[in-house]
Formats: C-alpha cells, sequence, structure tokens
C-alpha cells in the first residue's frame, strides 16, 4: 500500500503511530513542534518535514496526534488552504464537542475528517488489546481502513464526529468507578493486615466474573421494564452493612455511600421491588 502518509506530532503516542506505519512499509513524512524527534522514524525509512505546511503537502492522508484540542487548531488553522482536499485523521484526545467543532471547521474547509479515541498506551499500539474508537466520516474509515488496522482494532460509530470520544470518556468513566471499587475493597482490609496484593488477588477474578452480568443488566435496560423477573431487587441491595463495616474500619465510606445514594434514591421513589438495574434512572436523572 503506497498511501502517502503524514503524521503530525511525534511525542509517545505519535511516534507509536508513526513506527507502525513505517514498519507496514507506508511512505511516512513526520513533523513535530520541536525538533529532534524523528530520528528512529527515519531511521526506519520515515521523511522528516522541516516545516509542518511542507508535512501537510506530502500526505494525502494527514494524522494528528498532538495534546490537544487547541494545539490541534494552533497547528493545522493556518494551513487551512493546503488541507483542502486532502484528509484529516485526528486522534488527539478530545471532548465530544471538540471534535464537532473540528468535523465542522473541517466541512467548512473541503477536508474529509474523521475523529479517533485512542484505548491503548503507546507500546500496545500495533498489537493485540489495543483498540480505537472512530467516528465522523464513514467515507475515510472504509477507505482507511487497512491503514487503521495497523495500530488497533478499529471501530466505527457513526457520521457524529463526538461519538468516538463520547464513547472513550464512557469507558474511562466506567474504568475510574471500578478502580475506585477496587481501592475501596483494598483499603477496608488493610487494617486487618492483608496487603493489597493479597487483596487483588482476590478482587482481579471476582469483578471479571461480576462483569458476566453486564449484559443482563442491559437486557432489562433497554427493554425498560424494572419488573422482569429473576433480577436482583433494590431492597435486597442494603449497603448498610458495608457502609457500617467500612466506618469501623476507619476508612472513609465515600465510595460506597455514593452507590448507596443511587440505589435510596430509587427505594424513596416506591420502587424497592424493581431490579438494581433500576440505579441507572438516578443517574439519568440528577436530584430524581
Ligand atoms: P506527549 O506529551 O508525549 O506528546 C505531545 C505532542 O504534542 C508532542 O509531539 C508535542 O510537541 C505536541 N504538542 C503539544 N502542544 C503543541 C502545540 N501547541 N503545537 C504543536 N505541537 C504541540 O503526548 P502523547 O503522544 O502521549 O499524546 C498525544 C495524544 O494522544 C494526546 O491527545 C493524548 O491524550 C492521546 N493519547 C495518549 C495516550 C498515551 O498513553 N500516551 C493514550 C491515549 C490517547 P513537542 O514535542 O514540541 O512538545
Amino acid at each position: 500500500n503506497n498511501v502517502q502518509v503524514t503524521v503530525l506530532g511525534l511525542g509517545a503516542m505519535g511516534s507509536a503511530l508513526a513506527a507502525a506505519l513505517v514498519q507496514a512499509g507506508h511512505p511516512a513524512t513526520v513533523w513535530n513542534r520541536s525538533p529532534g524527534k524523528a530520528g528512529e522514524l527515519v531511521a526506519q525509512g520515515a521523511r522528516a518535514a522541516a516545516t509542518v505546511g511542507e508535512a501537510v503537502k506530502a500526505g494525502q492522508v494527514v494524522i494528528a496526534c498532538l495534546l490537544d484540542h487547541a494545539s490541534v487548531h494552533e497547528v493545522l488553522d493556518p494551513l487551512i488552504d493546503d488541507l483542502a482536499g486532502r484528509t484529516l485523521i485526528n486522534v488527539t484526545t478530545t471532548t465530544p464537542a471538540q471534535a464537532r467543532e473540528m468535523a465542522a471547521w473541517a466541512a467548512e474547509a473541503g477536508i474529509a475528517y474523521l475523529d479517533g479515541g485512542i484505548m491503548a498506551i503507546p507500546h500496545m499500539i500495533g498489537q493485540p488489546g489495543a483498540s480505537i474508537l472512530y467516528s465522523g466520516s464513514a467515507d475515510v474509515f472504509d477507505e482507511y481502513k487497512p491503514l487503521l488496522d495497523l495500530w488497533a482494532t478499529s471501530t466505527y460509530f457513526g457520521e457524529d464526529a463526538g461519538l468516538a470520544s463520547l464513547y472513550d470518556l464512557a469507558l474511562l468513566s466506567g474504568m475510574y468507578v471500578m478502580w475506585a471499587g477496587f481501592l475501596h475493597g483494598a483499603a477496608m482490609v488493610a487494617p486487618a493486615g492483608v496487603t493489597a496484593s493479597q487483596f487483588a488477588t482476590m478482587a482481579a477474578p471476582w469483578l471479571t466474573a461480576m462483569t458476566g452480568g453486564f449484559q443482563g443488566l442491559a437486557a432489562v435496560i433497554d427493554g425498560g421494564d424494572y419488573t422482569v423477573e429473576g433480577q436482583q431487587s433494590l431492597e435486597f441491595s442494603s449497603l448498610d452493612d458495608l457502609v457500617a463495616a467500612s466506618a469501623d474500619q476507619g476508612i472513609s465510606t465515600e465510595v460506597i455511600a455514593m452507590v448507596q445514594g443511587l440505589i435510596q434514591r430509587q427505594l424513596d421513589a416506591g420502587h424497592g421491588k424493581e431490579g438494581v438495574a433500576r440505579m441507572i434512572e438516578s443517574i439519568k436523572h440528577p436530584g430524581h
């Protein structure tokens, strides 16, 4: 495949993306704001552009992997005329609103635009387990999928350019709350002399097994009926013992009390006989 590819941004992630392309034999031009970051890529066959303008003109497809939304505008705004008619794939982390703004900016200028959210760390690029989420132009995704697949498993969510970022941030939300849950448990057993490592040995298989219940919860939510048989009920899900035991251990109850609050709002509204999936109603409707 001899698509001319340009990579803007040779930080930890941009370098990994560029290296995967070069190693697969793509003619690649690379650019970084500060000099001195292209050496290894050039040794592998990439061409280093002296200016970002030169880099953009060399690429049929331009990959942007910069710090944030503002830096992408800072670099690309002056080059809008050179980008017209080319393809821009922006894998810089942004919010959904910023991704939509960038897509509108690109559309106005006649630039084909695909937005990406990277669910991997640099050394995972090109390895099994790496995932990159995309939204924006379906034509760009379809045309360049073989190239994108060199980096990671590529998943496309739709023409709304904000969707990849939305999924990315939703998945990260799940990760952070899960981390807090694991750490809460580790803090609970610590005063009993249990190391975090010993607790992790028990927690990892337990939490992994619990993910097996996600589709069951999802089926109830998507079905729109929280009274269907076979679910754990909200009134059966009292967290009083968990909160009391945490307090007895002298640790913060914030993490577990947060979940208790979500359940309590549904109990207060008279939904105790319904399933735990109903907790999502407390999240969807703040304060109800
Ligand atoms: P680094 O901090 O390693 O690199 C940042 C890059 O952005 C450098 O090339 C830097 O250039 C460039 N940059 C910053 N500000 C500007 C600017 N105003 N103008 C031009 N260039 C600028 O970050 P990463 O490579 O790790 O991350 C890049 C993107 O990838 C980020 O959006 C990040 O969120 C995302 N990402 C990273 C992951 C990771 O694990 N590293 C995971 C998932 C996503 P210079 O060398 O001149 O400073």
